[in-house]
């Protein structure tokens, strides 16, 4: 076999066989494949496609560059999430001690933020202490103890995919249904969960920017995971205006606790509720029998009305706020922040941002004002930047607000930009008046089963 030939087979649009694709999967991955005929490919795979067989083939092939977890030693159905990136997303740090409270079994793998889009790693390493490096036999057992873990990706979990993203991330191949779908489902299939609920954001700070496109890439990864014989279901939500009133790692913490003491902004806490009943309602049909929810007697036919009770139910009595604490204090953090937030270390610089104009807010760019949090410290323009874990923003006005000339729009934090003058103005900038209250967006715009 060639790499010059399978590169001209999808130039010319023709599908390529499960043996072309290990092969070109396996040689890049082992070096013997130089990137710019990955590169040439990739365009390629971009301009043409692939179908759902291809995809299929790709995805499997990633997970066979490298180990997948056996997590046949945790005692229950295992269910994760994904979220495909989005700001102001601390979803995962609300659903995760949810579900575990109702007795399903979490293993979370997480990425680190990049750009405008944060990463659940990076907001639990704003814990004091909180280590996000367990090993196979560590979180195994602490899932086994307490129902949950959140740890960054392991070493060997899809080397492929490591390097093929970075490719990727230079050559203006991100934006691609059939490689972001084998991408992410690599991941979660590696990471071995029995169940999976994929979180696939629209919108102005998202990946996908309509209907059309998140419903390709949902339905493609829903495909994809029952191809490989997972329980997957996709959510399509909001990603046009950042979710919940805050955006940067100790302050999503901060915003996460709130809402599992049901204080939670009404967006961001409905889209938990959403996501954590669907993860509830997945892990449940895996195999009902193994999930220990309480004393349902018929959790055989718990559904997902049932599920949503049983998800308000542990944020109202407080058990997913205790099992966030479980999984802090397991993980090494310091579990007096989560009991009182204001320890965590305060910003030393801040900047109020007063509105320009007077009127409802119609749009806000997401993506830009995640590249404001971003600018603050609160993210990495490039994978080796550090982050500054008390920078961000707190919105005090969101899209279908009524804002007065001189009301506060926003403060920025940030313990290492003193001037945030650029800031301020692409602040400015990201936000769109109209004198009409505007149509406000679905929180979930459809779910694919
Ligand atoms: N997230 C991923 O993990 N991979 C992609 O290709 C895009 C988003």
């Amino acid at each position: 076999m060639n790499i010059v030939e399978i590169i001209y087979k999808k130039k010319n649009n023709q599908a390529l066989s499960k043996e072309e694709i290990d092969f070109f999967v396996q040689g890049y991955t082992e070096g013997k494949i130089e990137d710019y005929q990955m590169s040439a490919l990739l365009m390629a795979i971009c301009i043409n496609g692939m179908n759902d067989e291809e995809i299929l083939n790709l995805t499997m092939s990633i997970v066979n560059s490298g180990d997948v977890m056996d997590l046949s030693s945790v005692n229950g159905v295992t269910v994760d999430k994904h979220s495909t990136g989005g700001v102001g997303d601390k979803t995962t740090l609300v659903v995760a001690p949810i579900v575990a409270a109702l007795g399903g079994k979490v293993v979370k793998m997480s990425g680190k933020g990049l750009g405008h889009t944060g990463g659940t790693t990076d907001k639990l390493e704003s814990i004091e202490g909180f280590n996000t490096q367990l090993s196979q036999a560590e979180l195994i057992n602490q899932v086994n103890e307490i129902g949950l873990c959140n740890v960054s990706q392991s070493g060997n979990l899809t080397p492929a995919d490591k390097k093929l993203y970075a490719l990727r991330d230079v050559t203006g191949t991100v934006e691609c249904t059939a490689l972001i779908a084998s991408s992410v489902m690599s991941k979660k299939i590696a990471a071995g969960s029995d169940g999976i609920v994929l979180d696939v954001k629209m919108g102005s700070g998202a990946f996908m920017k309509d209907i059309e496109a998140a419903r390709e890439l949902a339905q493609k990864m829903v495909t994809i995971g029952k191809g490989a014989g997972k329980k997957v279901v996709a959510l399509i939500t909001n990603m046009d205006v950042p979710l919940g009133n805050t955006i940067g790692n100790s302050l999503e913490v901060k915003e996460a606790i709130e809402v599992l003491k049901g204080n939670g902004p009404k967006d961001l806490t409905e889209t938990c509720i959403e996501l954590a009943t669907y993860m509830l309602n997945i892990g449940d049909g895996a195999n009902c029998s193994k999930l220990n929810i309480g004393d349902t007697p018929d959790c055989q036919n718990a559904n997902k009305s049932k599920c949503r009770a049983m998800v308000e139910e542990v944020i109202s009595n407080g058990k997913a706020l205790e099992k966030l604490k479980e999984m802090v204090r397991f993980q090494g953090g310091n579990v007096e922040v989560i009991d009182n937030p204001d320890l965590f270390k305060a910003p030393l610089y801040k900047k109020e941002i007063l509105s320009l104009d007077s009127g409802y807010i119609k749009k806000m760019d997401a993506k830009l004002i995640g590249m404001v949090a971003c600018n603050c410290g609160a993210g990495r323009t490039t994978k080796e930047s550090s982050i500054d874990y008390t920078a961000g923003i707190v919105l005090n006005k969101k899209v279908g607000d009524y804002v007065e000339k001189g009301e506060l729009l926003a403060t920025l934090y940030s313990s290492t930009v003193e001037n945030f003058e650029a800031q301020e103005k692409d602040y400015h900038s990201a936000i769109t008046f109209s004198n009409d209250l505007p149509q406000l967006e679905p929180l979930i715009y459809e779910v694919i089963e």
